[in-house]
Protein backbone atom coordinates (compact mmCIF):
# COMPACT_ATOMS: atom_id res chain seq x y z
CA UNK A 1 0.00 0.00 0.00
CA UNK A 2 1.46 3.38 -0.89
CA UNK A 3 0.90 6.43 1.13
CA UNK A 4 -2.38 7.64 -1.17
CA UNK A 5 -4.19 4.26 -0.08
CA UNK A 6 -2.84 4.55 3.19
CA UNK A 7 -4.72 8.04 3.16
CA UNK A 8 -7.87 7.36 1.67
CA UNK A 9 -8.42 4.03 4.01
CA UNK A 10 -7.40 6.40 7.05
CA UNK A 11 -9.88 9.07 5.74
CA UNK A 12 -12.79 7.08 5.00
CA UNK A 13 -12.39 5.48 8.48
CA UNK A 14 -12.13 8.74 10.10
CA UNK A 15 -14.79 10.74 8.03
CA UNK A 16 -12.33 13.60 7.73
CA UNK A 17 -10.67 15.04 4.45
CA UNK A 18 -8.23 12.87 2.51
CA UNK A 19 -5.61 15.37 1.60
CA UNK A 20 -5.68 16.68 5.37
CA UNK A 21 -4.72 13.15 6.72
CA UNK A 22 -2.03 12.37 3.57
CA UNK A 23 -0.20 15.78 4.30
CA UNK A 24 -0.19 14.78 8.41
CA UNK A 25 1.10 10.71 7.39
CA UNK A 26 3.55 12.15 4.85
CA UNK A 27 4.44 14.67 7.54
CA UNK A 28 5.27 11.93 10.12
CA UNK A 29 6.57 9.45 7.20
CA UNK A 30 9.68 12.48 6.65
CA UNK A 31 10.48 12.20 10.08
CA UNK A 32 10.65 7.86 9.43
CA UNK A 33 7.92 7.16 11.59
CA UNK A 34 6.51 3.57 10.59
CA UNK A 35 3.82 3.83 8.81
CA UNK A 36 1.59 1.76 11.21
CA UNK A 37 2.78 4.37 13.81
CA UNK A 38 1.79 7.06 11.85
CA UNK A 39 -1.41 5.85 10.81
CA UNK A 40 -2.28 5.90 14.88
CA UNK A 41 -1.34 9.06 15.31
CA UNK A 42 -3.19 10.23 12.93
CA UNK A 43 -5.66 8.56 14.19
CA UNK A 44 -5.31 10.00 17.85
CA UNK A 45 -5.07 13.27 16.17
CA UNK A 46 -8.44 13.21 14.59
CA UNK A 47 -10.02 11.58 18.16
CA UNK A 48 -10.73 8.25 17.20
CA UNK A 49 -10.72 5.68 19.85
CA UNK A 50 -10.14 6.72 23.27
CA UNK A 51 -9.23 4.94 26.23
CA UNK A 52 -7.69 1.56 26.76
CA UNK A 53 -9.39 -0.35 23.41
CA UNK A 54 -6.50 2.12 20.86
CA UNK A 55 -3.74 0.44 19.76
CA UNK A 56 -0.21 1.30 21.72
CA UNK A 57 2.36 2.37 19.26
CA UNK A 58 3.96 -1.15 20.56
CA UNK A 59 1.65 -3.02 18.99
CA UNK A 60 3.09 -6.01 16.81
CA UNK A 61 1.64 -7.87 13.74
CA UNK A 62 1.05 -11.77 14.59
CA UNK A 63 4.55 -12.78 12.41
CA UNK A 64 6.83 -10.47 14.06
CA UNK A 65 5.91 -11.93 17.82
CA UNK A 66 8.69 -14.03 19.18
CA UNK A 67 9.33 -15.03 22.95
CA UNK A 68 12.11 -12.20 22.86
CA UNK A 69 9.41 -10.17 23.35
CA UNK A 70 7.14 -9.33 26.16
CA UNK A 71 4.10 -7.48 26.78
CA UNK A 72 2.83 -7.28 23.44
CA UNK A 73 0.23 -5.87 21.90
CA UNK A 74 -1.96 -7.51 18.95
CA UNK A 75 -5.16 -6.59 17.56
CA UNK A 76 -6.41 -10.28 16.10
CA UNK A 77 -9.51 -12.65 15.57
CA UNK A 78 -9.93 -15.26 17.98
CA UNK A 79 -9.78 -18.73 15.54
CA UNK A 80 -10.21 -21.03 18.64
CA UNK A 81 -11.30 -21.47 22.24
CA UNK A 82 -10.60 -24.48 24.23
CA UNK A 83 -11.00 -25.03 27.85
CA UNK A 84 -9.27 -27.49 30.13
CA UNK A 85 -8.38 -27.65 34.17
CA UNK A 86 -4.33 -28.53 34.53
CA UNK A 87 -2.71 -29.15 37.75
CA UNK A 88 -0.38 -26.44 38.06
CA UNK A 89 1.67 -26.30 41.43
CA UNK A 90 -0.67 -28.37 43.32
CA UNK A 91 -3.82 -26.34 41.96
CA UNK A 92 -6.46 -27.43 39.42
CA UNK A 93 -6.67 -24.26 37.42
CA UNK A 94 -9.07 -24.07 34.23
CA UNK A 95 -7.65 -22.50 31.58
CA UNK A 96 -8.26 -21.27 27.75
CA UNK A 97 -6.41 -21.87 24.74
CA UNK A 98 -6.22 -22.10 21.22
CA UNK A 99 -5.08 -20.10 18.09
CA UNK A 100 -5.60 -16.32 17.49
CA UNK A 101 -4.73 -14.80 14.00
CA UNK A 102 -4.28 -11.45 12.10
CA UNK A 103 -3.65 -11.23 8.49
CA UNK A 104 0.09 -11.68 8.62
CA UNK A 105 -0.17 -15.17 10.89
CA UNK A 106 -1.32 -17.36 13.47
CA UNK A 107 -0.49 -17.66 16.98
CA UNK A 108 -1.63 -20.32 20.16
CA UNK A 109 -2.79 -18.10 23.36
CA UNK A 110 -2.96 -19.72 26.90
CA UNK A 111 -5.44 -17.18 29.15
CA UNK A 112 -4.90 -18.27 32.31
CA UNK A 113 -8.42 -16.51 33.30
CA UNK A 114 -11.92 -16.13 31.52
CA UNK A 115 -11.84 -12.88 29.34
CA UNK A 116 -15.11 -14.11 28.06
CA UNK A 117 -14.11 -14.29 24.28
CA UNK A 118 -15.61 -16.88 21.52
CA UNK A 119 -14.34 -17.65 18.22
CA UNK A 120 -14.88 -15.45 15.59
CA UNK A 121 -14.53 -12.46 18.24
CA UNK A 122 -12.29 -9.33 16.95
CA UNK A 123 -9.59 -8.05 19.97
CA UNK A 124 -7.10 -5.94 20.52
CA UNK A 125 -4.85 -7.87 23.50
CA UNK A 126 -2.84 -5.61 25.40
CA UNK A 127 0.24 -6.50 27.61
CA UNK A 128 0.51 -10.34 26.65
CA UNK A 129 3.47 -12.53 27.98
CA UNK A 130 5.09 -14.52 25.45
CA UNK A 131 6.36 -18.15 25.94
CA UNK A 132 7.60 -20.92 24.14
CA UNK A 133 5.42 -23.75 23.18
CA UNK A 134 5.71 -26.79 21.15
CA UNK A 135 9.02 -24.96 19.49
CA UNK A 136 6.70 -21.46 18.80
CA UNK A 137 6.05 -18.41 20.34
CA UNK A 138 2.62 -18.71 22.79
CA UNK A 139 0.70 -15.38 24.12
CA UNK A 140 -0.05 -15.73 27.80
CA UNK A 141 -3.36 -13.62 28.93
CA UNK A 142 -2.59 -13.77 32.23
CA UNK A 143 -3.67 -10.80 35.39
CA UNK A 144 -1.65 -7.82 34.19
CA UNK A 145 -3.08 -8.46 30.36
CA UNK A 146 -6.12 -6.13 28.99
CA UNK A 147 -8.44 -7.29 26.27
CA UNK A 148 -10.83 -5.32 24.39
CA UNK A 149 -13.09 -5.55 21.23
CA UNK A 150 -11.13 -4.26 18.25
CA UNK A 151 -11.82 -0.91 17.07
CA UNK A 152 -12.36 -2.53 13.84
CA UNK A 153 -13.63 -6.63 12.75
CA UNK A 154 -10.05 -8.25 12.07
CA UNK A 155 -10.42 -10.07 8.92
CA UNK A 156 -8.43 -13.36 8.25
CA UNK A 157 -7.83 -16.08 6.04
CA UNK A 158 -8.05 -18.76 8.50
CA UNK A 159 -11.04 -21.18 9.64
CA UNK A 160 -12.98 -19.46 12.26
CA UNK A 161 -14.08 -22.19 14.73
CA UNK A 162 -12.54 -25.53 15.63
CA UNK A 163 -15.03 -28.30 12.92
CA UNK A 164 -12.32 -30.40 11.94
CA UNK A 165 -12.38 -33.67 10.23
CA UNK A 166 -10.53 -36.08 11.59
CA UNK A 167 -7.64 -35.94 9.16
CA UNK A 168 -6.91 -32.95 9.95
CA UNK A 169 -5.98 -33.69 13.75
CA UNK A 170 -2.53 -33.08 15.21
CA UNK A 171 -1.25 -33.88 18.07
CA UNK A 172 -1.39 -30.34 20.33
CA UNK A 173 -4.50 -29.50 18.67
CA UNK A 174 -6.78 -27.78 21.25
CA UNK A 175 -10.60 -26.21 21.06
CA UNK A 176 -11.57 -28.93 18.03
CA UNK A 177 -15.14 -30.45 17.31
CA UNK A 178 -15.36 -33.49 15.57
CA UNK A 179 -18.10 -35.35 13.82
CA UNK A 180 -17.75 -38.85 14.34
CA UNK A 181 -19.06 -42.34 14.40
CA UNK A 182 -18.10 -44.28 17.75
CA UNK A 183 -16.65 -47.69 16.45
CA UNK A 184 -15.28 -49.40 19.99
CA UNK A 185 -15.67 -48.41 23.67
CA UNK A 186 -14.51 -49.90 26.43
CA UNK A 187 -14.37 -48.75 30.28
CA UNK A 188 -11.05 -49.00 32.31
CA UNK A 189 -10.24 -48.18 35.82
CA UNK A 190 -6.47 -46.25 36.02
CA UNK A 191 -5.04 -45.30 39.35
CA UNK A 192 -4.52 -41.82 38.38
CA UNK A 193 -3.16 -38.92 40.55
CA UNK A 194 -6.37 -38.76 42.72
CA UNK A 195 -6.67 -42.62 43.24
CA UNK A 196 -8.72 -44.70 40.91
CA UNK A 197 -10.41 -43.37 37.88
CA UNK A 198 -12.68 -44.81 35.24
CA UNK A 199 -12.29 -43.67 31.84
CA UNK A 200 -13.32 -44.30 28.90
CA UNK A 201 -11.09 -45.54 25.60
CA UNK A 202 -11.86 -46.09 21.79
CA UNK A 203 -11.98 -45.40 18.60
CA UNK A 204 -13.86 -43.11 16.66
CA UNK A 205 -13.93 -42.53 12.79
CA UNK A 206 -15.63 -40.67 10.21
CA UNK A 207 -15.02 -40.56 6.49
CA UNK A 208 -11.60 -39.08 6.93
CA UNK A 209 -9.77 -41.25 8.78
CA UNK A 210 -10.33 -42.97 12.16
CA UNK A 211 -8.51 -42.06 15.96
CA UNK A 212 -8.11 -43.47 18.93
CA UNK A 213 -9.74 -41.33 22.17
CA UNK A 214 -10.09 -41.26 25.96
CA UNK A 215 -13.03 -39.96 27.81
CA UNK A 216 -11.75 -38.61 31.09
CA UNK A 217 -15.29 -37.91 32.33
CA UNK A 218 -17.18 -41.20 30.99
CA UNK A 219 -20.40 -39.95 29.86
CA UNK A 220 -23.38 -42.89 28.54
CA UNK A 221 -23.61 -41.60 24.73
CA UNK A 222 -20.44 -42.24 24.00
CA UNK A 223 -21.12 -46.12 23.08
CA UNK A 224 -20.30 -48.54 19.72
CA UNK A 225 -22.25 -47.09 17.11
CA UNK A 226 -23.23 -43.76 17.87
CA UNK A 227 -23.21 -40.57 15.56
CA UNK A 228 -22.23 -37.69 17.69
CA UNK A 229 -20.88 -34.21 17.91
CA UNK A 230 -18.29 -33.68 20.10
CA UNK A 231 -17.32 -30.21 20.80
CA UNK A 232 -13.90 -29.15 22.78
CA UNK A 233 -11.41 -32.03 22.58
CA UNK A 234 -7.47 -31.46 22.95
CA UNK A 235 -5.61 -33.49 20.83
CA UNK A 236 -1.95 -35.16 22.20
CA UNK A 237 -0.05 -37.99 21.03
CA UNK A 238 -0.70 -41.27 22.44
CA UNK A 239 1.69 -44.48 21.39
CA UNK A 240 2.80 -42.41 18.49
CA UNK A 241 -0.78 -41.55 17.26
CA UNK A 242 -2.97 -38.10 17.77
CA UNK A 243 -5.60 -39.08 20.16
CA UNK A 244 -8.85 -37.08 21.34
CA UNK A 245 -9.14 -36.42 24.76
CA UNK A 246 -12.73 -35.60 26.22
CA UNK A 247 -13.17 -33.17 29.19
CA UNK A 248 -15.30 -32.45 31.98
CA UNK A 249 -15.70 -29.38 29.25
CA UNK A 250 -16.19 -31.51 26.30
CA UNK A 251 -19.66 -31.70 24.84
CA UNK A 252 -21.57 -34.69 23.12
CA UNK A 253 -24.82 -34.56 21.30
CA UNK A 254 -26.02 -37.40 19.49
CA UNK A 255 -26.81 -36.52 15.77
CA UNK A 256 -29.81 -37.26 13.92
CA UNK A 257 -28.24 -38.67 10.47
CA UNK A 258 -25.28 -41.01 10.42
CA UNK A 259 -21.77 -40.55 10.00
CA UNK A 260 -20.47 -42.90 7.35
CA UNK A 261 -16.99 -43.92 8.42
CA UNK A 262 -14.04 -44.77 5.16
CA UNK A 263 -13.92 -48.59 5.70
CA UNK A 264 -10.18 -48.45 3.62
CA UNK A 265 -6.88 -47.61 5.61
CA UNK A 266 -5.69 -44.85 3.02
CA UNK A 267 -2.57 -46.45 0.91
CA UNK A 268 0.39 -44.14 1.45
CA UNK A 269 4.19 -44.94 0.36
CA UNK A 270 5.86 -45.58 3.20
CA UNK A 271 7.55 -42.06 2.98
CA UNK A 272 4.84 -40.29 3.15
CA UNK A 273 3.53 -42.35 6.05
CA UNK A 274 6.77 -41.86 7.78
CA UNK A 275 6.78 -38.13 7.22
CA UNK A 276 3.15 -37.44 8.63
CA UNK A 277 4.76 -38.23 12.00
CA UNK A 278 2.45 -41.08 13.16
CA UNK A 279 -0.67 -42.65 12.05
CA UNK A 280 -3.81 -44.22 12.88
CA UNK A 281 -4.72 -46.70 10.53
CA UNK A 282 -2.72 -46.45 7.77
CA UNK A 283 -1.57 -49.69 4.66
CA UNK A 284 1.33 -49.60 3.42
CA UNK A 285 2.61 -51.99 0.58
CA UNK A 286 6.56 -53.53 0.38
CA UNK A 287 8.79 -56.43 0.21
CA UNK A 288 10.21 -57.86 3.33
CA UNK A 289 13.94 -57.53 3.30
CA UNK A 290 14.82 -59.19 6.68
CA UNK A 291 13.32 -60.67 10.19
CA UNK A 292 14.91 -58.40 12.97
CA UNK A 293 16.07 -60.39 16.09
CA UNK A 294 13.54 -60.68 18.68
CA UNK A 295 11.43 -62.10 16.29
CA UNK A 296 9.75 -66.13 16.35
CA UNK A 297 9.41 -67.70 19.95
CA UNK A 298 10.64 -64.81 22.51
CA UNK A 299 9.62 -64.33 26.32
CA UNK A 300 7.56 -61.54 27.90
CA UNK A 301 7.96 -59.83 31.27
CA UNK A 302 4.57 -60.84 33.59
CA UNK A 303 4.69 -57.74 34.82
CA UNK A 304 5.43 -55.03 32.10
CA UNK A 305 4.82 -56.96 29.03
CA UNK A 306 8.10 -55.88 27.38
CA UNK A 307 9.98 -58.52 25.63
CA UNK A 308 12.88 -60.11 28.25
CA UNK A 309 16.67 -60.56 27.12
CA UNK A 310 18.58 -63.60 28.70
CA UNK A 311 15.98 -63.53 31.21
CA UNK A 312 16.20 -59.40 32.27
CA UNK A 313 13.24 -57.16 32.12
CA UNK A 314 14.57 -53.43 31.78
CA UNK A 315 12.21 -52.51 34.32
CA UNK A 316 12.33 -55.74 36.50
CA UNK A 317 15.27 -57.12 36.42
CA UNK A 318 15.84 -60.81 36.67
CA UNK A 319 12.03 -62.53 36.03
CA UNK A 320 10.38 -65.81 34.70
CA UNK A 321 9.37 -64.86 31.22
CA UNK A 322 6.53 -65.97 29.53
CA UNK A 323 6.69 -67.26 26.08
CA UNK A 324 4.98 -65.62 23.16
CA UNK A 325 5.32 -64.76 19.48
CA UNK A 326 5.97 -61.49 17.47
CA UNK A 327 7.38 -60.90 14.28
CA UNK A 328 9.41 -57.60 13.59
CA UNK A 329 10.14 -57.33 9.56
CA UNK A 330 11.62 -54.52 7.81
CA UNK A 331 9.77 -53.63 5.12
CA UNK A 332 11.09 -51.76 2.17
CA UNK A 333 8.87 -49.81 -0.69
CA UNK A 334 11.71 -47.91 -2.85
CA UNK A 335 10.88 -45.13 -0.77
CA UNK A 336 11.89 -45.84 2.71
CA UNK A 337 11.85 -48.84 5.28
CA UNK A 338 9.39 -49.31 8.41
CA UNK A 339 9.55 -52.17 10.74
CA UNK A 340 6.35 -54.18 10.76
CA UNK A 341 5.36 -55.83 14.02
CA UNK A 342 2.81 -58.60 14.27
CA UNK A 343 1.17 -59.52 17.46
CA UNK A 344 0.96 -63.26 18.60
CA UNK A 345 -2.36 -63.78 16.20
CA UNK A 346 -0.59 -63.09 12.86
CA UNK A 347 2.99 -64.64 13.87
CA UNK A 348 0.95 -67.45 14.21
CA UNK A 349 -0.74 -67.28 10.72
CA UNK A 350 2.32 -66.62 8.89
CA UNK A 351 4.37 -69.21 10.95
CA UNK A 352 1.51 -71.56 10.22
CA UNK A 353 0.92 -72.99 13.48
CA UNK A 354 0.21 -71.34 17.31
CA UNK A 355 2.48 -70.80 19.93
CA UNK A 356 2.46 -74.54 21.60
CA UNK A 357 3.44 -75.88 17.88
CA UNK A 358 6.40 -73.05 18.73
CA UNK A 359 7.27 -74.62 21.47
CA UNK A 360 7.23 -78.32 20.42
CA UNK A 361 9.18 -77.11 17.38
CA UNK A 362 12.08 -74.95 19.15
CA UNK A 363 12.14 -78.45 21.74
CA UNK A 364 12.67 -80.95 18.39
CA UNK A 365 15.99 -78.53 17.51
CA UNK A 366 16.82 -77.82 21.15
CA UNK A 367 17.26 -74.08 19.68
CA UNK A 368 14.57 -71.54 19.69
CA UNK A 369 15.57 -69.69 16.67
CA UNK A 370 14.06 -72.19 14.42
CA UNK A 371 10.74 -70.61 14.91
CA UNK A 372 11.94 -67.35 13.66
CA UNK A 373 14.55 -69.26 10.53
CA UNK A 374 11.28 -70.86 9.35
CA UNK A 375 9.26 -67.33 9.39
CA UNK A 376 11.54 -65.93 7.72
CA UNK A 377 11.90 -68.39 4.81
CA UNK A 378 8.77 -68.02 4.09
CA UNK A 379 7.81 -63.73 4.41
CA UNK A 380 11.71 -62.63 3.27
CA UNK A 381 11.62 -61.26 -0.40
CA UNK A 382 7.87 -61.30 -0.90
CA UNK A 383 5.41 -58.41 -0.93
CA UNK A 384 3.27 -57.92 1.71
CA UNK A 385 0.14 -55.28 1.75
CA UNK A 386 -0.02 -54.05 5.67
CA UNK A 387 -2.30 -52.53 7.77
CA UNK A 388 -1.70 -50.82 11.14
CA UNK A 389 -0.86 -47.65 13.25
CA UNK A 390 2.76 -46.37 12.83
CA UNK A 391 4.85 -44.32 15.57
CA UNK A 392 7.99 -42.25 14.44
CA UNK A 393 10.32 -41.87 16.98
CA UNK A 394 14.41 -41.25 17.17
CA UNK A 395 14.77 -45.24 16.54
CA UNK A 396 12.58 -45.03 13.65
CA UNK A 397 9.02 -46.03 12.36
CA UNK A 398 7.23 -48.95 13.14
CA UNK A 399 3.96 -50.25 11.85
CA UNK A 400 1.66 -52.12 14.34
CA UNK A 401 0.23 -54.72 11.90
CA UNK A 402 -3.71 -55.34 12.07
CA UNK A 403 -3.74 -57.13 9.39
CA UNK A 404 -1.10 -58.37 7.19
CA UNK A 405 -1.60 -60.16 3.82
CA UNK A 406 0.20 -61.08 0.22
CA UNK A 407 -0.26 -58.54 -1.99
CA UNK A 408 -2.12 -58.98 -4.89
CA UNK A 409 -0.34 -56.57 -6.73
CA UNK A 410 3.20 -57.78 -8.33
CA UNK A 411 6.17 -57.02 -6.28
CA UNK A 412 8.04 -56.16 -9.28
CA UNK A 413 5.04 -53.10 -10.37
CA UNK A 414 5.36 -52.18 -6.43
CA UNK A 415 8.90 -51.75 -6.82
CA UNK A 416 8.22 -50.00 -10.26
CA UNK A 417 5.66 -47.61 -9.04
CA UNK A 418 7.65 -47.16 -5.62
CA UNK A 419 10.74 -45.95 -7.74
CA UNK A 420 8.14 -43.63 -9.96
CA UNK A 421 7.28 -42.14 -6.64
CA UNK A 422 10.81 -41.11 -5.38
CA UNK A 423 11.72 -39.84 -8.80
CA UNK A 424 8.49 -37.45 -8.65
ZN1 LIG B 1 9.11 -55.81 33.18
Amino acid sequence: MDVNSHAEELASDLGVDKEEVKADLQNLLEYSVPIDEAKQSVRRKHGSGSGGSTPTPDSVDVDEITTDHDGVTVTVCVLTKGTRTIRYQGDDLTIREGELADETGVVSYTAWQDFGFEPGDSLTIGNAGVREWDGEPELNLNDSTTVAIAEEPVEVDHEIGGDRALVDIEAGDRGRNVEVRVLEAESKTISGRDGETEIVEGVVGDETAKLPFTDWQPRPEIEPGADLRIEDVYVREFRGVPSLNLTEFSTVTPLPDPISVATDAPRLSVADAVASGGMFDVEVVGNVLEIRDGSGLIERCPECDRVVQNGQCRSHGDVDGEDDLRVKAILDDGTDTVTVVLDDDLTAEVYGGGLDDALSAAQDAMDKSVVADEIADSLVGQAYRVRGNLSVDDYGATLDATEFALADDDPASIARAALAEVGE
